[in-house]
């Protein structure tokens, strides 16, 4: 069987594809140290990336806002080559592109390609949609906008927060998490956007309150306004999410998971996932 990992990293200005277990990082790296770097998940479907380009414009948005110079989008687009050379286009994969501040003293920032097979858990949520808790991050929903060393909007390494709510979620027996606010707006999941469907409309929380721009609930949106589907961005709360016809945790490789059970309380879709999964895959 071929190994399903692959790495690729940035070196003298070409893309180096390795083995997959060798190192490619130094231990001085900052990206290990202080997790001081950006990244993205990028969706393989059939050998390759159709969503790239809304990634990495977020990758590049988010590396100015850590102050990281960002390589450009030739680099990352060769690392990705590398990574899929010989990948089986039958296996749906996801590519990790990561970006860190490198060594530091005038080194050039590290960039790395990683490509690994789904997850059969990631896929089985997907099907079968998954059971969320609500717990409280304890920022109030209209701080973070004011405070940009809180990196609101960017996709940074440092997600052992988001890790360990979600192994929270794990011990509760849930699957996932939704984050609310210190008043209790709804903010994101610790790996996805939260979009539920009210009154005819879909609805997003606001990205003023500091959460990650969703690319899979942009595409979502545009698609459904294109169809006569109505969205909206919503300050909500749980309680909308209990109200609601239906809640999805929308993110690129897992696509959208029906929440079917909110804090212990079970819930249905009104058949609507069917819709979102099909503008989804246009
Ligand atoms: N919010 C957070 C914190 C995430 O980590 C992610 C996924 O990476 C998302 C939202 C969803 O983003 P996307 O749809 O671009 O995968």
């Amino acid at each position: 069987m071929t190994e399903q990992r692959r790495v690729a990293f940035w070196r003298d200005g070409s893309a180096v594809a390795v083995p997959a277990d060798q190192p490619v990082v130094t231990a001085f790296d900052q990206g290990l140290a202080r997790g001081d770097g950006v990244f993205e998940s990028v969706a393989v479907v059939a050998g390759s990336t159709p969503h790239l380009d809304a990634h990495l414009a977020r990758l590049t948005r988010s590396a100015a806002l850590l102050d990281i110079p960002s390589p450009g989008d030739g680099t990352w687009r060769a690392l990705i080559g590398a990574v899929l050379a010989d990948w089986p286009s039958a296996v749906e994969g996801v590519c990790r592109l990561f970006l860190t501040r490198g060594p530091g003293e005038g080194s050039p920032p590290t960039a790395l390609a990683l490509l690994a097979a789904v997850p059969e858990e990631t896929l089985r949520q997907r099907t079968d949609g998954i059971s969320v808790v609500s717990l409280g991050l304890g920022v109030p929903a209209d701080f973070r906008a004011g405070a940009p060393w809180l990196l609101g909007g960017a996709k940074t390494l440092s997600y052992a927060v988001n890790m360990a709510a979600q192994r929270h979620a794990h011990a509760l027996g849930a699957d996932d998490v939704v984050l609310t606010s210190l008043e209790g707006q709804l903010l994101e999941g610790p790996t996805s956007t939260v979009v539920w469907a009210a009154g005819g409309t879909l609805h997003t929380p606001p990205v003023e309150t500091g959460i990650l721009a969703g690319t899979t609930q942009a595409r979502l949106f545009a698609r459904a306004g294109a169809d006569g589907w109505p969205t909206a961005v919503t300050p909500g709360t749980v309680e909308d999410l209990h109200a609601a016809d239906a809640v999805w945790l929308l993110s690129g490789v897992r696509g959208a998971a029906t929440v079917h059970t909110l804090d212990g309380v079970r819930r249905g879709d009104a058949g609507l996932s069917e819709r979102v999964r099909e503008l989804l895959a246009r």
